[in-house]
């Protein structure tokens, strides 16, 4: 039986087995998923004794940027990024890749099948504001940067040949076909960096949080008219990435979709 795990610190949170054991159901799959708790501390060394015992393995926070430098060989997208999130082997050769970039692409693709061209506006400069610029970039979108500290997004914006902007209501709303959420701002909170008046019904809204799905960003959001695109939609299409990198199999998003719901 083929041995998968997601490995974070702490892990408790994660819906990724859940996910992948919807898949293995569906597919009749003989395979496990395991969620481990891996300090930062242990990483190497939980690498380097266990990895082998796995077919494949989901990194999540705070694992990722580290993981770049752990693996033997990184995908292009992973070493743009700067962050692995799937471990898989080829010939006995550790890889590590990217899949939330995939995530981003496919969630923003339920609302706006051609990126090219499209103005967007980017909340954040962390990891998951990365992996969103990178596929806004590859796509050809007209990316700007906006981060509550300002030099992260001057020096995220500069490194994709994107635009930073340092404040938010100098922005305005016609500007823009897509406003993202990469920043945990609305995380289990009733919080928006967004005023409900700068919506349109012009506007898509992408709200990177999943915890709660409807966050106030996306609510108000559909209050003004504009179509949503919620964080589930991400998580799912990652996953379903790392199926296919690890079964060399499709499996139908609503089999992941699903299980998100009825997972805690
Ligand atoms: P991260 O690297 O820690 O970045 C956090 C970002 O949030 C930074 O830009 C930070 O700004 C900003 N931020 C935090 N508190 C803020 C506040 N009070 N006001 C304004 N900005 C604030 O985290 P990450 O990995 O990029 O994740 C960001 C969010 O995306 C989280 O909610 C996470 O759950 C979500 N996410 C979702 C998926 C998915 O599949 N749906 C995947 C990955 C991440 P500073 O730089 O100023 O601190």
């Amino acid at each position: 039986m083929k041995k998968f795990a997601v490995i974070g610190f702490p892990i408790n949170h994660s819906k990724s087995p859940a996910l992948h054991e919807a898949g293995f159901n569906e597919l009749a799959l003989e395979a496990s998923f395991e969620a481990i708790e891996v300090s930062p501390a242990d990483l190497g060394s939980w690498l380097s004794v266990n990895m082998i015992d796995y077919a494949g393995v989901a990194v999540t926070i705070p694992h990722k940027e580290k993981m770049v430098d752990l693996v033997q060989k990184l995908s292009p997208a992973a070493k743009v990024i700067g962050a692995v999130n799937t471990l898989y082997w080829e010939h006995e050769v550790l890889h590590g890749t990217n899949t939330d970039c995939v995530g981003v692409l496919r969630a923003l693709q339920t609302e706006v099948p051609n990126l090219e061209d499209k103005k967007v506006l980017l909340l954040g400069a962390g990891g998951a504001a990365r992996a969103a610029l990178f596929t806004l970039q590859t796509a050809g979108a007209k990316t700007v940067v906006w981060n509550r500290t300002p030099e992260k997004a001057i020096a995220l914006a500069e490194e994709f040949h994107a635009t930073a902007a340092e404040s938010l209501s100098a922005l305005s709303p016609d500007k823009f076909d897509i406003i993202i959420n990469s920043t945990s701002v609305g995380l289990k909170q009733w919080e928006s960096l967004i005023a409900a008046d700068f919506w349109t019904p012009h506007h898509v809204a992408f709200d990177m949080v999943y915890d709660p799905l409807e966050t106030r960003f996306l609510s108000e959001a559909a209050d003004a008219g504009a179509r949503t695109v919620t964080g589930d939609q991400m998580l799912v299409h990652q996953a379903l990435e790392q199926f296919h990198l690890w079964h060399d199999m499709e499996l139908e998003p609503e089999v992941m979709g699903n299980a998100f719901f009825l997972a805690d």
